[in-house]
């Protein structure tokens, strides 16, 4: 965080260092990444990203869609709008935000979007099942997805029951813990503890955390079997 000297922020381990949540999801013939937040430059580069076939948005908040504008690097190379899957409210945050990119008179090196709904049931990017899941974030609707055994799920705090059946069966969920104590609009960590147990998750991976949670060594030895706190640049292989 910005300014603060706590010993999460001073920390010399690289698990300490987090940019904002998302995640690239590839297949054989497909890449594409879940929410461009404004750290999305860094991390395209740093991981030495050269090519995606579409991004999926949560949600409109700054934090998941702030770096779209980078998207114009990839669709600079192939020429081709890059397709964006949002919702209704999300879609509308895009075209608020990035307005230039919709108007008739684009300057050269705008980015390119080609905006697509979020159906209601689940439907392929390339060779990637995405099936929507929509969760809570206080009042505000947010969607999850799952690919296959994976399931991702950020900024939320709370999933309605017939939901709950679509995560059901998942081998890796990614799910928000924010930070220990209570939060109105983000799982705590014992509520992602909890939601994990509940939808009998093998393997759940902790995301969108907060400098307030503490130290990654120090929680990661304190959760208990089969929880864990995600890192940047962390990769899991399905067969
Ligand atoms: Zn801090
Ligand atoms: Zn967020």
């Amino acid at each position: 965080m910005i300014g603060c000297g706590c010993e999460v922020c001073t920390s010399t381990d690289r698990k300490d260092k987090r940019f904002r949540s998302s995640v690239l999801v590839e297949s054989a013939n497909t890449v594409l990444v879940v929410d461009a937040g404004p750290d999305f430059r860094c991390q395209m580069l740093k991981h030495k990203v050269k090519h995606l076939d579409a991004v999926l948005l949560t949600h409109s908040h700054k934090d998941h869609i702030a770096g779209m504008d980078d998207l114009k690097a990839f669709t600079y190379f192939t020429r081709k709008p890059m397709k964006i899957y949002a919702d209704a409210p999300t879609e509308a945050a895009v075209r608020r935000e990035f307005y230039y990119a919709f108007s008739d008179t684009r300057y050269p090196g705008t980015p390119e979007y080609e905006m697509n709904g979020i159906p209601a049931n689940s439907f392929l990017i390339g060779d990637i099942p995405v099936t929507p899941i929509p969760v809570w974030h206080m009042r505000m609707p947010v969607m999850a997805f799952r690919f296959g055994k994976f399931t991702y799920i950020t900024d939320a705090n709370r999933i309605d029951d017939q939901e709950k059946e679509k995560i059901k069966g998942s081998d890796v969920l990614v799910l928000n813990a924010l930070r220990k104590e209570k939060h109105v609009s983000h799982f705590s960590l014992a509520e992602a503890i909890e939601q994990s147990r509940e939808l009998q998750i093998p393997a759940t991976y902790l995301t969108h955390i907060s400098h307030q949670l503490g130290r990654h060594e120090e929680v990661e030895s304190e959760l208990p079997q089969g929880i864990h706190l995600a890192y940047d640049g962390l990769v899991l292989e399905f067969s």
